[in-house]
Order: structure tokens, then sequence, then C-alpha cells
């Protein structure tokens, strides 16, 4: 099955008119429609949070767009927060999930009232210091399982990772900052990045429940919210399935049910921080073909490059490619399609069968709307590439325009570079 892009192929050339390639394309609709499924899907629960996680898809445009849906926003740094706030997501509904954070963030996210996500047990003495000596009224701690869960091949094994504290460790701390005055707590984990096994969250999220009964009785500490993480997988192959959020929520709940209720924990608030499943699949990249070259293998080098998107040159990561107006062309040829990075890891595709494409065809690289644009970068001097929204009323809107060359230069010291021998 092919997949869907919203535009037919001369409203694209019409639109490339405006706004030359590459450039992303976002889609309102599609974005708000899937937020509310997961929204109605979670609504079985007594208090539900998507905390959107603000790297997959930085732009203020659709912070909005989401937050008008109910979401929060989950940062991890100062700018993010900052873009939180721009976006009108302010106090507890910005979750600060950070790790290695310099004092000055604490700060920011303390004075702005938002929800701290501790990652290590010596950060309590950080924050308090930080923050003038006071912790905050609410702490969240991320937790790592270790080798109660196993983590998957993009996040690696818990045991391996940087991130949480150590079962142990998770005791102390709450029982430190309840000693503190802290008054209400949160526990958070994330172990999975991009899965697509609907089981795994609910496993997940029996680990966490457990542990909230278990600081019940051995400390008396009431969590009041878990914090799911990221790590919902969207099919980036055509044969993959979409994780089913209803499945997922009903597991859940059962858990809930089972676990939370006779323990008098009832309500609990569930949250997530998911980025890619609220915006990836509707976002596209658009490139044109420019040059074809046949050496050891078909090339089809493209105005895109890895700078623009990372994943498939970082990861090997798999996207569906196709060429705008050759959706039901025979995929009768084989090739590698590049970018103009000096790696030759710059490939949007690997021997990939698709149909002829000639330069000036557009292609538009699929299910790039998370951890697409906001991973790219400057290297060899590639300009990244602008952002552009599809409303809901069909209209087209440059959320981020393309970098220029003064945006390159914009932070070297160029004063007395004339006169530098
Ligand atoms: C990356 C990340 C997320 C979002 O992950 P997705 O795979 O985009 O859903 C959420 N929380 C934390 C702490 C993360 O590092």
């Amino acid at each position: 099955m092919s997949k869907d892009f919203p535009l037919t192929p001369e409203q694209l050339q019409t639109l490339v008119k405006k706004f030359p390639t590459p450039f992303y394309l976002y889609d309102e609709k599609e974005i708000r429609e899937n937020m509310r499924y997961f929204t109605r899907a979670f609504s079985i629960f007594p208090d539900f949070r998507e905390y959107f996680a603000v790297k997959a898809l930085p732009n203020p445009y659709i912070l909005k767009i989401l937050a008008s849906e109910g979401c929060g926003a989950d940062c991890s740094s100062l700018p993010e927060l900052m873009l939180s706030s721009l976006s009108g997501i302010t106090g507890k509904h910005v979750m600060f999930t950070s790790n290695e954070t310099p004092a000055s963030e604490f700060v920011y996210a303390g004075e702005h009232g938002n929800i701290i996500n501790l990652d290590d047990i010596t950060h309590i003495a950080f924050l308090k210091k930080a923050l003038g000596g006071k912790l905050p009224e609410t702490l969240c701690f991320r937790y790592n399982p270790g080798p109660l869960k196993e983590g998957n091949a993009i996040i690696g094994k818990p045991e391996e990772a940087k991130y949480g504290l150590t079962r142990e460790q998770l005791f102390d701390a709450y029982a430190e900052c309840k000693a503190e005055g802290v008054k209400h707590f949160g526990l958070h984990t994330m172990v999975a990045s991009n899965e697509l096994n609907p089981d795994y969250f609910v496993e997940t999220a029996e680990l966490l429940f457990q542990l909230c009964v278990e600081l019940q009785e051995r400390l008396g500490v009431r969590i009041e919210f878990v914090d799911l993480g990221g790590g919902i997988g969207i099919p980036y192959k055509p044969d993959q399935k979409k994780v089913d959020l209803d499945y997922v929520a009903r597991g859940i709940r059962a858990v809930y049910d089972r676990l939370i209720v006779p323990a008098e924990l009832d309500p609990l608030s569930v949250y997530w921080e998911c980025g890619r499943p609220v915006t990836g699949p509707y976002g596209w990249l658009v490139t044109t073909a420019l040059h074809e070259k046949h050496i050891y293998r078909e090339y089809i080098g493209v105005d895109a490059s890895m700078a623009d998107l990372m994943r498939p040159g970082m990861y090997g990561a798999y996207h569906e490619l196709t060429v705008s107006g050759k959706e039901s062309a025979p995929a009768d040829h084989v090739y590698d399609v590049v970018g103009s990075l000096c790696e030759n890891c710059d490939k949007f595709a690997v021997q990939r069968k698709l149909p002829e494409i000639v330069p000036g065809d557009l292609l538009v690289i699929h299910d790039a709307g998370a951890h697409g644009r906001a991973m790219g970068f400057n290297y060899n001097g590639k300009l990244r590439c602008g952002e552009i929204l599809m409303r809901t009323d069909g209209s087209f809107r440059q959320i981020r325009r393309k970098e220029t060359v003064d945006d390159y230069f914009a932070t070297l010291d160029l004063d007395g570079v004339a006169e530098f021998e």
C-alpha cells in the first residue's frame, strides 16, 4: 500500500513555484485529527495529558496547534522551555525532562512553575542549591529499570543507558524529597524508542504502577502522576502496522484497575511525552531530483541532503519515498537516492525499487514530521530547509524560512578577520 501525501501532483507543482524545494510540509488537519484520536483513546483515565516532545518538531506554530488540542510540552533545554512559553504552554503543562542540566535551566523551569523531572538522585541537592535552598512543591523522577526491562534497537538496553535512577535510588530519592517538604510526586520512565509492539507499553505501565504501590507501602509517598515517556513508534515501512492506541489504553487501564484502584491510588494521572506518533506521519520532506548518474549503481541526486533529514544516514532508518505524479508507475528501476554531503551515508534510499526518475521530478520523503528538520545541521556549509504548514482550510503558510548564507556566517566573529594573520 502506498503512503499518503495530501497534495495532487498539480497542487505540489503550484506550491513549489511559490516555495522552492527542498522544504518540509506539515498537515494541520491530520495532526489535529490524530491528536484527537490519541486523547479519545486515553480518556478512560481520570486525568490524561500528552506532553508533546518539543525536540521532535520545535516550531511554535505546531506547538500552538497541539496546545489547542490539549497538549502540554516536554522540554529538555532552555530554548525548548522558551519555545513552549512563547507558544502559550506554561506552568504545569510543561514537563522538563532533561539530563546533565545546567543550573540556569533549572532556575528558568523553577521560576516558570514547570514540572521538573530529575534524572539522578544527586540532582536533588543540585536543584535545591540552584533554586536558592528550596525544592519545588512538585517533583518527578526518571526511573531506569536496568535489567528488569529489555530496551530496543534505537535506545539500547536500559542497563547501558545513561538515563534515570536505579530502583534502590528511587526509594531514597522520594524519601529525601518527602523529608524536604516536596508535596506532589510523579514517576517517569522511557525505555524504548520507535517501538511498534503495543504490549510493550502495557508492560512499561505495569512496571511503573507496581512501583507506585511499593512507594506508597514503603514510604507513604503517593505518586500523583505517571509519565510513560515517549517511544511509541510509527510504521515507516509500508508493511508495518500503526500502534493501536485504543488497545494500549485499554491494556494499561486493565493494569490500573488491578494495581492502582485496590491500592487506593486512584485517581492517578497518566501522561505521555510522545513526539514521533504525534507529528511524524504528517510531515514530508519535498525535494527535487537534480542529477542522474550511472556508475556501478544508478544514482539520483536531490536538492535536500542528510543535513535536512539525518535519520537515514545516522541510523540507516527507512523512509518511504514516492515520486510525485508517478505514484502508480511501475517500480522497475533500482536507485540510490542521495544528497550532496561529502559523506557516503548521505542516502535517502539505498538500492530502492522506484519508478524511473528524471531531473526535475519532485520526490516526497514520508514520515518526516518528527525528528526531521529538528535534527538538521550545517556540516559542509549546508543551509537547512524551511517548513510549510498546510492549514485546515487548505491554505499554506511558511512557518520557518530556509537558512541563508548570512545565517551560516552569523556566529563567526568577523570583526578583524581581514587584518588577521
Ligand atoms: C525523545 C524523547 C521523547 C519523545 O520520543 P518520541 O520517540 O519522539 O515519541 C520523550 N521523552 C524523552 C525523555 C525523550 O528523550
